[in-house]
């Protein structure tokens, strides 16, 4: 067999070992507490349920959907962004639902990215932007973001020769995995950097629900000037804890829907059209569960911020998001002090270098694990005789 060679470009999994010691510990019979999944612990509200089981049933539901969705979703898509962030959208031209919104994070690489062509990806980041780039045969080009500037890439620290060349930039606030937030002046300042530099910009807004300190995070579609730019892609995942019923949503800039829509009608048949009943019923119902929610998780990140703080790990609470990400203490990198917070206290986080090497001093924490076990990791952790190695 000849595999395509694009396959050799993408890095190994990287934490094979830290896994396997995982799975042998737990095979003895230790118990571990695990923050290190990014999954909402908790289940989709009944009512959204509810509305898939009686959809199930329709025939009509049971055929081929349009891969560019239900116009009731499209149209339900353009009523919530209006009634949350106040941003007017067509609803046949500016709104195209995915399979999940990882899926069209993939794909619209291909709208943008040929071989050679650079992407302005963050580090960290959620890794599909760098490795959509490389399968698509682009060159990743990483904005650190840095803790002195509060999480936000320095963009006039990109030379004006890559910004000149590239064709795409990914951004993502709340951002996975600091957590920080982003202003509203930050996003017309990408709007700016954008025309300049001729870049279509792909805002990854998942977590906009996912707040706290009641500060609601922007979109980026309520920047001045954001839809001749750019899109923004959402998700129902993180929101109404749908993970697993795979739908999201790109919305914005007619030109880059149109061409994801052309990429996508060849590769796939749109989502389950129950499962896109569903999504109306999450976007069109109550919204109380997003506040109980963030209730829920704010209080869960204090507690463990708390403890980080009493161990030496230094870590901002997040903004929003489900993650707390700690700088480790001197001496360690962040995979030495994940081996070691497995070893000695039974507790796995995920090393920060897996989003990028501006991660490599800071371990991600999760903290959608219910809290009881919560709590138990939290009381581990300030057992941890460590931080001065
Ligand atoms: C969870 C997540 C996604 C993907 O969400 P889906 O809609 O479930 O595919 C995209 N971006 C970031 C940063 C995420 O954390």
């Amino acid at each position: 067999m000849q595999f395509a060679k694009r396959l050799d470009r993408l890095p190994p999994y990287l934490f094979v070992d830290i896994n396997r010691r995982i799975a042998e510990m737990r095979a003895k019979g230790i118990d571990i507490v695990t923050f290190a999944i990014g999954d909402p612990d908790m289940s989709t509200p009944s009512p959204i349920i509810d509305r898939l089981c009686h959809e199930a049933r329709i025939p009509a539901n049971h055929r081929y959907p349009e891969t560019d969705g239900l116009p009731e979703l499209r149209e339900a898509v353009a009523d919530w962004y209006r009634d949350r962030f106040d941003v007017g959208l067509d609803p046949d031209t500016e709104v195209l639902p995915l399979i999940g919104s990882k899926e069209g994070i993939g794909h619209i690489a291909f709208c943008f990215v040929e071989s050679g062509s650079v992407v302005l990806v963050p580090d960290p980041g959620y890794p599909v932007y760098s490795m959509a780039t490389m399968i698509a045969g682009g060159e990743p080009y990483y904005m650190p973001l840095l803790e002195k500037n509060d999480y936000l890439p320095d963009l006039d620290a990109v030379p004006d020769s890559v910004a000149d060349s590239a064709t795409l930039m990914w951004l993502n606030y709340p951002n996975n995995p600091t957590g920080a937030g982003a202003p509203l002046d930050f996003f017309e300042k990408v709007v700016d950097f954008a025309r300049t530099h001729n870049i279509a910009v792909c805002h990854d807004a998942p977590y906009t629900e996912v707040y706290f300190d009641g500060k609601r995070p922007p979109s980026f579609m309520q920047a001045q000037g954001a839809r001749d730019v750019g899109v923004e892609f959402h998700s129902l995942s993180k929101t109404y804890h749908m993970t697993g019923w795979r739908i999201g949503m790109v919305v914005g800039n007619r030109e880059m829907v149109r061409a994801l829509f052309t990429v996508k009608s060849n590769l796939d048949s749109g989502i389950p059209q129950a499962i896109q009943l569903m999504a109306v019923e999450a976007l069109r119902g109550s919204q109380d569960v997003i506040a109980e929610h963030n209730v829920i998780l704010q209080r869960r990140r204090d507690k463990l911020v708390t403890v980080l703080d009493e161990i030496g790990l230094s870590a901002r609470p997040p903004d929003g998001t489900f993650y707390v990400w700690a700088r480790v203490p001197q001496g360690y990198s962040g995979v030495d002090l994940a081996r070691e917070l497995l070893e000695q206290v039974h507790v796995a986080v995920t090393p920060g270098i897996g989003y990028g090497t501006s991660g490599a001093d800071y371990i991600r924490f999760s903290i959608t694990l219910p809290d009881e076990r919560l709590e138990e990791g939290v009381q581990r952790l300030a057992t941890w005789r460590g931080g001065s190695r």
